[in-house]
């Protein structure tokens, strides 16, 4: 494949853009060699500025789980965009997201939407210290919840790939109210509890984490976290931004029937446009400003064209009672074309799924957090990256990072995956 056109676009975007690109992942910068500009989408693949071909495990990090372009969400934005795209005011077509919402997902009174997952964790983090009147919060090593200070400490996903463990601008005061403890060790949790007590306002977790790769939690681990969290009067917040509309109606929450106190989502909810919510029950959510103490706000917060988006995009999941089942079976029949594949050639590997989040390792040891992600072969993964793009497939371009599974890819598309993969090794 060539790739001249992407290059010279990388060329002119560096000189006015840092790094040429508006999020540090896009620039593959983990893997080597020059960013591919995408120019347009359909379904299940993409087509770059070269007019190569990709069939895509992407899918803009999780939002297009109905494959690019889906009609009907299109549809939806182009009619609503001809009546204006954002007026400062409420709109009737919010109510009707949040309650689509509220009715999909377990255990959720009241949402609040705004502009992407970052804000939605940053805002849920604020409810929570504001409701608990406390400070303190535990993230898991390995899980990512936006960019926001509080967050960016042993971060995962964009931040292991750059080897920046926290990044500079995060003071310190900031820094030491974030307690960092171990997926998937409820030992840990309970230690700095111990050591924290009656002041910790929330935990906050990745139920699926996917931002280390995919690691599942271990059995029982959300349980023990809930009770920890309701004998010390703690929030427990789901970060769903992965894995709500996409592991069930209801996300993980529903899967794993766990109820989290605070909720937040982003990508599938948004239908591929900027959006982020965080929900919960009411007596908590009516903390928040105009009704409660807690501020949060956003000019553009709930704007028309995101919101029809979200909304057509949840209408079409609420509707197709197969959807997740496909999910599953497709993403199951791709792990297994995989296995056999890394079995035969004696490849040394480990595969995490759950639903259709899917990651390969290149290492034997059961990856089950931030540590044990790590023993990844990376210059292994590097390669297998490269030689599946010139290939056209195109998977995120980080060792740290989940594949997304799109309802639009056919079983020819994974046949001709896998037969890649094959070829590779
Ligand atoms: N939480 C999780 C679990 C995420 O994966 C991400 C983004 N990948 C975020 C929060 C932040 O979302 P955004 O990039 O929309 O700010």
């Amino acid at each position: 494949m060539l790739y001249q056109r992407s290059s010279q676009l990388f060329v002119e975007s560096s000189k006015v853009i840092p790094g040429g690109v508006n999020s540090p992942v896009r620039a593959f910068k983990a893997v080597g060699g020059t960013p591919i500009f995408i120019k347009e989408a359909k379904g299940a693949y993409l087509y770059d500025e070269d007019g190569n071909k990709y069939i895509d495990y992407i899918n803009s990090w999780g939002p297009m789980i109905l494959g690019h372009a889906h009609e009907p969400v299109i549809n939806a934005i182009t009619e609503r965009a001809k009546k204006g795209t954002s007026f400062g005011t409420p709109t009737a077509l919010e109510t009707e997201i949040a309650a689509l919402a509220v009715s999909m997902v377990p255990n959720i009174d009241k949402i609040r939407f705004v502009n992407s997952g970052t804000e939605a964790c940053m805002s849920a983090i604020r409810l929570a210290r504001g409701y608990t009147k406390r400070e303190k919060i535990v993230k898991f090593s390995g899980c990512y919840h936006g960019h926001s200070d509080s967050f960016l400490i042993a971060a995962g996903s964009g931040l292991s790939t750059f080897g920046v463990p926290n990044s500079p601008g995060v003071t310190e005061g900031t820094a030491k109210d974030t307690l960092l403890a171990t997926y998937n060790d409820i030992e840990n949790v309970k230690a700095l509890f111990e050591a924290n007590k009656n002041e910790i306002a929330a935990i906050i977790i990745e139920p699926v984490a996917g931002n280390m790769g995919c690691v599942p939690p271990k059995e029982n681990f959300l349980e023990e976290l809930r009770e920890v969290c309701t004998t010390n009067g703690t929030l427990l917040i789901f970060d769903e931004v992965m894995t709500g509309f996409r592991l069930a109606k209801g996300g993980a929450q529903e899967v794993f029937n766990v109820k989290a106190d605070l909720v937040c989502f982003g990508k599938v909810i948004g239908g591929g446009l900027p959006v982020g919510a965080f929900a919960g029950e009411a007596k908590i959510m009516d903390y928040l400003s105009p009704l409660g103490p807690v501020y949060q706000a956003g000019t553009l917060s709930g704007n028309p064209l995101a919101m029809v988006a979200g909304l057509q995009m949840l209408k079409e999941i609420n509707a197709d009672e197969e959807l997740f089942t496909r999910l599953e079976q497709k993403t199951a029949y791709l792990e297994k074309g995989i296995r056999e594949v890394l079995v035969a050639t004696k490849v040394p590997f480990t595969i995490n799924r759950v639903g259709s989040m899917i990651s390969v390792h290149f290492d034997t040891r059961p990856v089950v957090d931030f540590e044990t992600a790590k023993n990844g072969d990376n210059d292994r993964f590097k390669l297998f990256f490269h030689e599946l793009l010139k290939k056209g497939i195109y998977i995120a371009p980080s060792a740290y990072e989940t594949w997304f599974i799109t309802d639009a890819l056919t079983y020819e598309d994974l046949d001709f995956t896998i037969q890649c993969i094959k070829e590779v090794f």
